[in-house]
């Protein structure tokens, strides 16, 4: 088996990798399709990602010109009313240096080696002088700053918009901002010296999933079960039925969004 010619990597399909060379070789090269949901955590998990979907396209209505009186009127749940409400009340606070033109929920993917690497962008603002991409996320579960800054969505994330907008590295940066903790976002700035770690990491890993797929047979699976917990393939390996009862890790609580994020069209450089 060999990678698909132009096969196009993203944050998703890398940090699957990186957590579990079998789900990668499931997902991506098998294209195995997902078991049934067969627990009730894992369709709470879906609850919540459904909800999180909806903020998302939110914010780019908004974004896009709606008004708010119209989009807060079409909110039922009000889980979804208080993120929004955050939202807004963000705007005008944490939110409010944010370069003037955005744009929202746009997927981009350059060349990296033979294939394309993609990044699916919450939100991107930008003027002449600065680049802020803004990930809107709807978990609990705030992760600590130095774990955001080596996230894989991270360094995804700063090193395609800059590779895309040929801009030099200082003048690109990421914000996380939480639903849950409005006032407390993470910034992570961006320089010369980590994007070409950035270029250094990525092409490397690149190569090894490239001479991983020449070999034959099983993939490893991952030896920390915890990341089975709520992996959709488990029952195909035999690490349990039942999802995990705590909450996930952010990346693992990812699981059930991706496959929505991965069908959005990406431009091209
Ligand atoms: S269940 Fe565990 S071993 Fe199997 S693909 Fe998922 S993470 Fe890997």
């Amino acid at each position: 088996m060999t990678l698909p010619l132009h096969f196009r990597f993203s944050q998703a399909s890398l940090a699957d990798y990186v957590d579990c060379q079998r789900r990668f070789q499931l997902r991506y090269l098998l294209e195995q399709a997902w078991p049934a949901v067969e627990s009730e955590p894992l369709l709470e998990r879906e609850r919540l990602a459904e909800l999180g979907r909806r903020f998302h396209r939110l914010i780019q209505q908004h974004v896009e010109g709606l008004s708010v009186e119209i989009l807060t009127a079409s909110i039922g749940e009000p889980e979804l009313a208080r993120w929004w409400q955050s939202y807004l009340d963000s705007l005008d606070r944490t939110l409010r240096d944010l370069p003037a033109q955005r744009r929202a929920e746009v997927a981009i993917s350059i060349p990296l080696k033979s294939y394309r690497l993609t990044a699916h962008f919450d939100l991107i603002a930008r003027d002449d002088d600065r680049a802020v991409i803004v990930d809107w996320k709807t978990e609990h579960r705030q992760p600590a700053r130095e774990q955001l800054r080596q996230r894989l969505q991270t360094r995804v994330y700063r090193y395609v918009l800059t590779v895309a907008q040929q801009r030099p590295p200082g003048t690109v940066s990421m914000i996380y901002w939480f639903a849950q903790y409005p006032d407390l976002l993470v910034a992570l700035p961006y320089d010369a010296a980590q994007h070409a770690d950035d270029h250094q990491f990525l092409s490397e890993l690149i190569t090894e999933i490239e001479q991983r797929a020449t070999q034959e047979g099983e993939w490893a699976k991952t030896p920390d079960e915890r990341k089975c917990a709520y992996c959709v393939y488990r029952s195909l390996c035999d690490r349990g039925v039942y999802a995990g009862t705590s909450e996930p890790d952010e990346e693992d609580f990812d699981l059930v969004t991706r496959i929505n994020i991965e069908q959005i069209d990406a431009i091209e450089y």
